[in-house]
């Protein structure tokens, strides 16, 4: 019954964008079973009590906390061919990128390495520089902070690295250049890009993906209601990270 519903293309879409190489779109879909992992997913969470719970040891940083209730969290599960489920959730969880048995963050490099932290130590410290400053110091120091913050933000956007099935390799600011878009920040820090990326660092093939909502109420979202990967941050990204997935391409891709 599920097989023939995504043999007839019934599933609706999970992820979707234009693809500028094909010139078309592809679409990977929700499968019922896609819902289905996402659901245990959420009764995982619920019952552990935290997002950690493949490892052996919690980390305080990783329960279920109240604020967390209360704030809410977009979480996607990603169905490869093999049998494994990838999971990832938006942005940053309990103040890091990094928590186990999650996708890793598409960016390679974040504030939590040492170069960049230490560059963003170092801006910190201009500021109050500046402001204990008089001039002429004052203006040489604010123009140091602003070269320093320019030159953090222009590396941590380069680390922004997506992968397709392709084997191809595409920078977020370049591939957001080539289309003319201009979302707004924190394009490849939902679920579906870091899903996608890591399956194909992985040499894994996605056969289909959901998105749910873990917390309170929220505009369209419940607790448990699923979503499409969303129009404004990752519709831009999604024809180059769909493209050469089998299942997201049709008999041609
Ligand atoms: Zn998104
Ligand atoms: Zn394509």
């Amino acid at each position: 019954m599920l097989l023939a519903s995504s043999l007839v293309g019934l599933d609706p879409p999970g992820a979707s964008g234009w693809c500028s190489s094909c010139g078309r779109p592809h679409s990977l879909p929700r499968t019922a079973q896609a819902e289905m992992e996402a659901l245990s997913l959420l009764r995982r969470i619920e019952q552990s009590g935290r997002f950690d719970f493949t490892a052996a040891e919690p980390d305080p940083r990783f329960g279920l906390t109240q604020e967390q209730r209360r704030t809410g969290k977009m979480l996607g599960v990603l169905l490869c061919s093999d049998g494994t489920v990838l999971r990832a959730f938006s942005g940053m969880l309990g103040g890091t990128w990094h928590c186990p048995g999650w996708a890793p963050p598409v960016a390679g490099l974040t504030l939590e390495d040492a170069e960049p932290a230490a560059a963003f130590g170092e801006i910190v410290r201009l500021v109050a520089r500046a402001d204990a400053a008089a001039e002429p110091e004052r203006g040489r120091l604010r123009r140091a902070h602003r070269e320093r913050s320019a030159a953090l933000s222009q590396a941590l956007g380069a680390s922004y690295v997506l992968r397709n099935a392709r084997g191809e390799e595409a920078g977020v600011p370049e591939l957001l250049r080539a289309q003319g878009v201009r979302p707004p920040g924190g394009v490849g820090d939902c679920a579906a890009p870091k899903l996608l990326t890591e399956a194909h660092r992985r040499r894994l093939v996605p056969e289909a993906i959901a998105e749910v909502w873990c917390g309170p109420p929220a505009k369209t979202r419940t607790h448990g209601s699923f979503h499409a990967a969303c129009r404004e941050r990752c519709e831009p990204i999604m024809g180059f990270l769909l493209c050469g997935v089998p299942a997201a391409c049709g008999a041609d891709g």
